[in-house]
């Protein structure tokens, strides 16, 4: 498991803001987050950005305090669950307040030096074991390197790490607190009227049945993925985002393609094989030949095939770099 691993070093190569960048969209999209530990941890990374040594490090100590200040605000003073179940931290901190009767409407920093000390001995240990390991892997090296073993104790940023969040600093502290919200409402059941949900849901999927029919009054009697003719299928012809409504997040009838039950279950959020891009380029065309059609549609209106060449390249970044074929 990757959160016990105790040390790791740092990546010694120099790194491209767009593998960081990667490397974010991975971390969001696609790591496996049980617990709001790692956007606990990258919280208090970013608070601490401008206390590092010359060396670009910190201790645990000044990590520590900030992430259970994150902590406090999230579990005591807006009672906020974590995960399914408590998580270490989380109950040590109710444990403290608890035991020693703080008060729950104060911030951390308003705490008295001595309480926030006997916080901090509980939530350190549980923070240095479950947390450090887990991020380094997410970030393959390439954020900080780290040891947690006692006698040995360091942390420290990577130096193109470093100046990329001091760049980014705000919108990486929006993200982290973006996905946080997020994951939050998921074990939080009051949570269902949160603004964060509201906000999203924006981009709500319409109806595909228009496009539906326009498609098969067209040329589509086959899927589009593995050609089975979808001929007298009826209600089993699903209508499919080429790339996926996940990243599109709209409608647009160059987008969408007719597909056998079995291609658009199976296809889920993936991206096709490069064959489908040609193939979905050459349809669009045609579409895009009807005149009536572009004037009943302003998405085709406004269609180039270089907009689709560009969504499909820049999947990758956005965390859908698995290619899917039948
Ligand atoms: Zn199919």
């Amino acid at each position: 498991m990757s959160w016990e691993i105790s040390h790791g070093n740092m990546s010694d190569r120099s790194l491209r803001e767009e593998e960081i960048w990667y490397q974010f969209t991975w971390f969001f999209y696609k790591s496996k987050k049980t617990q709001t530990y790692k956007f606990g941890l990258i919280k208090a990374l970013i608070e601490n950005l401008y206390n590092t040594d010359q060396n670009l490090q910190l201790t645990y100590d000044q990590i520590s305090y900030a992430f259970t200040k994150v902590y406090w605000n999230l579990v005591i003073r807006h009672g906020l669950k974590q995960g399914k179940q408590n998580s270490s931290v989380a109950g040590a901190i109710i444990e403290a307040q608890v035991t020693r009767n703080l008060p729950v409407n104060l911030s951390f920093d308003q705490l008295k030096p001595q309480d926030q000390l006997s916080i901090m001995e509980k939530t350190s240990p549980a923070m240095k074991r479950y947390v450090f390991g887990a991020l380094y892997s997410d970030f393959s090296g390439i954020l900080y390197g780290f040891d947690r073993r006692s006698r040995m104790e360091y942390f420290e940023f990577h130096p193109d790490a470093h100046v990329f969040l001091l760049k980014y600093q705000r919108l990486i502290t929006d993200l982290v607190n973006y996905h946080l919200a997020k994951m939050i409402e998921q074990y939080n059941p009051v949570t269902k009227d949160f603004l964060l949900e509201k906000v999203e849901s924006v981009a709500q999927r319409e109806s595909l049945q228009p496009y539906r029919d326009i498609l098969i009054s067209r040329f589509e009697n086959n899927c589009f993925y593995c050609s089975k003719s979808l001929g007298r299928l009826g209600r089993q012809v699903h209508v499919d985002h080429f790339i996926p409504w996940s990243l599109v997040q709209s409608d647009n009838i160059w987008n969408l393609v007719l597909s056998c039950r079995e291609c658009n279950l199976n296809k889920k959020d993936k991206v096709p094989d490069d064959s489908y891009l040609t193939r979905i380029l050459e349809r669009n065309e045609s579409l895009k030949s009807e005149k009536i059609l572009i004037q009943e549609d302003q998405s085709l209106y406004n269609y180039r095939p270089e907009k689709l060449e560009l969504l499909y390249k820049y999947s990758d970044q956005n965390g859908f770099e698995e290619r899917w074929a039948p």
